[in-house]
């Protein structure tokens, strides 16, 4: 295939762009989905694909779990929908708050607030945090630092706080409020010699810095993702987030986990804060709180800010938001079967056995000449494609290298994400050890290596 005239853009998609949902249109020639089963997914001509990044990071228990289908059945044929508003609600959302709270323990967490997504959560902790502050009179402590590549979402205040450019330009954001401090990738952004550790203090030292410049009465919170995910899959540098904490705490600053991605057994842990050792006082979750089978987010709040909020509400008055779908019963019926499916068949030692054989089988491939780094913990794990193996030396973008690995293993029957030249894969944890082989052998890209016009 001629990558030169090809470029980025296969069967029309644009494949570099980070970010795209795309309009409804059969005029693209979209890749049409019609069934899943297990970790598979089959298009309408039948078509089968191993479906590595689990939908959108979220179909954690598969493509067909009938557990998940039974709950939502029965929800749907004994209450389809009441709200959850003025101090009414559903039984299904009560006893979802008590459960998903009981699921995090790296700190306390006292409540719960459902959402439909994760970009209205991450909106919902922003609305969570100024309250907050108001609450405490302390009304100039609004701005939010959120990281360089980071992803929150896609509404107006999530998109803000995302570290990608592409959610910012055209659209007039980010919003006023918002700084982003450094991406913590060691790999691409170390100074000569730099070890791990002291990457992380140069970080910390740099974030520092800017609290101190922008005046640490005005910064209310501190978000980030425990690995980031969209941005390309980055996990922290060791003792990042201890140094980070460090700092944030010093200054009186919230800190949010936003755990959308690696909430519920993704990295080998129950969440990603378990993983890197994370006190959040505010917690974002969505994706695998119902493995995707029905749109639901929720915010969990600690005890502290939760008080605050709390015993000052009559003051300020109530806690003005909400969305008509929040706490949908039907959506929180499925939710607690995953989370009793989580528990009784145990996903986390179901994730730590399949994961070490997904990380060093695709990690084996490091030596390509191709690969500049393969990253990843648990069962999620990013690829990125540069020359001479250096993060200063990335492709030519017409080359559309990512776009083009992309397309070979949709040829292949294999799903991944591309963003650029990266490849991002978050497969479902009922993943099998046959299904692992199978990504290998996808993956083996010395077939691909002779098409590439570097190596023509
Ligand atoms: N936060 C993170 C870390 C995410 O990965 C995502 C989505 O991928 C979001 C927030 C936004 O969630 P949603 O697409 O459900 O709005």
């Amino acid at each position: 295939e001629d990558l030169t005239t090809e470029g980025n853009s296969f069967k029309g998609h644009d494949m570099l762009a980070p970010f795209t949902a795309g309009w409804q249109s059969n005029d693209l020639d979209p890749l049409v989905i019609e069934k899943s089963e297990g970790s598979y997914v089959y298009d309408i001509n039948g078509k089968k694909y191993l479906d590595t990044l689990a939908g959108l990071w979220c179909t954690s228990l598969g493509g067909n779990e009938p557990r998940l289908v039974a709950a939502a059945t029965e929800q749907l044929n004994k209450l389809p929908f009441y709200h959850s508003f003025w101090n009414r609600t559903t039984k299904p959302s009560l006893d979802l708050a008590k459960e998903l709270l009981e699921t995090f323990t790296a700190s306390k967490m006292a409540k719960a607030f459902f959402t439909n997504s994760g970009s209205e959560a991450n909106d919902t902790q922003v609305k969570l945090v100024w309250y907050y502050n108001n609450a405490l009179g302390r009304p100039n402590k609004k701005k939010f630092i959120a990281r360089a590549k980071s992803y929150h979402g896609s509404t107006l205040i999530a998109a803000s706080l995302s570290g990608l450019p592409a959610l910012h330009q055209k659209f007039d954001l980010p919003a006023p409020f918002v700084r982003h401090t450094d991406c913590p990738h060691y790999w691409r952004y170390h100074l000569p010699g730099e070890t791990e550790e002291e990457f992380s203090t140069r970080l910390a030292i740099n974030l520092e810095n800017l609290i101190l410049k922008e005046g640490p009465e005005t910064i209310a919170a501190f978000i980030a993702e425990p690995v980031m995910g969209a941005g390309g899959v980055i996990p922290p540098p060791a003792t990042y987030f201890d140094k980070i904490q460090a700092v944030v705490k010093k200054y009186d600053i919230l800190f949010i986990a936003d755990e959308v991605i690696c909430a519920f057994g993704r990295l080998g842990t129950m969440y990603g804060s378990d993983k890197f050792n994370i006190k959040p006082d505010l917690v974002t979750v969505a994706k695998a709180l119902s493995s995707g089978y029905l749109p639901i987010g929720a915010v969990m709040v600690s005890p502290e800010v939760s008080d605050v909020i709390d015993s000052q509400s009559s003051k300020l008055g109530s806690f003005s938001h909400g969305f008509t779908y929040s706490g949908h019963p039907v959506a929180c019926a499925v939710a607690i079967e995953t989370l009793k499916i989580y528990k009784e068949r145990n996903i986390l030692d179901q994730v730590n056995r399949i994961a070490p054989k997904f990380q060093d089988g695709v990690k084996a491939f490091s030596d390509s000449p191709i690969i500049g780094e393969i990253r990843g913990t648990g069962l999620i794990l990013g690829t990125e494609f540069v020359d001479n193996k250096s993060p200063n030396d990335p492709f030519p973008p017409e080359w559309g290298v990512g776009a083009y690995f992309g397309a070979q293993c949709e040829k292949e029957g294999m799903l991944v994400r591309v963003a650029g030249d990266n490849i991002m894969m978050s497969p479902p944890f009922i993943m099998s050890p046959e299904e692992v082989d199978e990504v290998y052998f996808c993956v083996e890209e010395p077939r691909f290596i002779p098409s590439l016009p570097a190596f023509a």
